[in-house]
């Protein structure tokens, strides 16, 4: 690709460009292309291999949110900030969320993620307002928490099946945007993706998991279910990008091409993380002190010292 930036500052202006760019309501939603690639570079050499291309953008953007990861990792351990981040991936079935999560997340470290996938409610779950298990999952200070679906599936899944009357799934609408107001005050950035794919890559994705015995573990009879019911998805989907952008906006993800969807989620989660300015934390350590603790052997107690070095004379730094 030959503009391709090699520049740190500007892989980041792309990434608030792409971010810009994927920012979607109910309008945009049904005009967008689910193969369509928003903020891609235009020229592309002869040649040009979008996987390959992606795989090493995804790679680099991957450093750049591992760097930042790590300070706002640090930042919390340091006890200076509470921060924390929380990526929402939502999808019909097939959308992608699982390859999302293995791409982008995967691009991180893993011991400063917060993974948690959601189903339908435990019997437990359904005794209590419907963000109760989602309060309980949300990130601790210093961690990326991903949702791999979400409170939205209340007002998605639950609305469409009739799950619980319209009077109650109307109401979840403000509550979902009081509940994440309170959390960004309280130093929690959400980042919300739909991944949006066409009906036509649906088939074929749910014929490819029939097809081949090593994917069929992830077909799911109840998906055709929800595949004859796709307009009222569509629907759902874009009441959501209307009425809960309130307090975190939704962005829109053309799906149909897994290269994209990668490339263009870790943009949207870079943009945001570096929107943070995250520095390492002060810390206030006698680091004179410590240093010149460490230097004489007299800091290892006797008996975790080896044999041969316990006898007087083997002593090389006497002060
Ligand atoms: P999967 O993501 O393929 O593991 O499927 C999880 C299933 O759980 C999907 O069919 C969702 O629609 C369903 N699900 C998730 N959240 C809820 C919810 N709050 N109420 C009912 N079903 C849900
Ligand atoms: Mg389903």
């Amino acid at each position: 690709m030959t503009d391709e930036p090699d520049d740190e500052h500007e892989v980041i202006a792309r990434a608030r460009r792409v971010r810009r760019l994927l920012r979607a309501g109910s309008a945009e939603l049904g005009r967008l292309d689910p193969r369509s690639t928003p903020g891609l570079p235009k020229k592309r050499p002869e040649g040009f291999d979008a996987k390959a291309w992606s795989r090493s953008e995804v790679d680099r953007l991957g450093g750049l949110l591992g760097a930042r990861q790590e300070r706002l990792f640090a930042r919390a351990k340091a006890g200076t900030d509470r921060r924390r981040v929380l990526l929402v991936l939502q999808a019909t079935d097939c959308g992608g969320k699982d390859g999302t999560v293995r791409s982008v997340v995967g691009a991180m470290d893993p011991l400063g993620v917060h993974l948690k996938a959601f189903g339908p409610p435990s019997e437990e779950e359904r005794q209590h307002h419907f963000l109760w298990r989602i309060s309980r999952a949300m990130p601790p200070a210093g961690y990326l928490g991903v949702f791999n679906r979400s409170h939205y599936e209340d007002v998605l899944v639950v609305r469409v099946h009739g799950l619980v009357p319209q009077s109650v799934w109307r109401r979840r609408y403000d509550e979902i945007n009081f509940f994440e107001q309170a959390l960004i005050k309280d130093g929690l950035t959400i980042v919300k993706v739909m991944l949006h794919i066409s009906y036509e890559e649906q088939g074929e994705r749910l014929l490819s998991r029939l097809e081949d015995p090593t994917k069929r573990w992830k077909f799911n009879a109840s998906d055709l279910d929800d595949r004859d019911r796709w307009t009222e998805y569509q629907q759902a989907y874009g009441d959501v990008l209307d009425k809960c952008s309130a307090a975190a906006p939704w962005y829109v993800v053309p799906a149909d091409r897994k290269w994209y969807r990668n490339w263009a989620v870790a943009n949207l989660l870079l943009a945001y993380l570096d929107d943070m300015h995250l520095t390492y934390p002060e810390v206030d350590l006698a680091v004179d002190e410590l240093r010149a603790g460490l230097a004489g052997d007299h800091a290892r107690p006797d008996a975790a010292r080896p044999e041969h070095a316990r006898s007087g004379h083997t002593r090389t730094n006497a002060r």
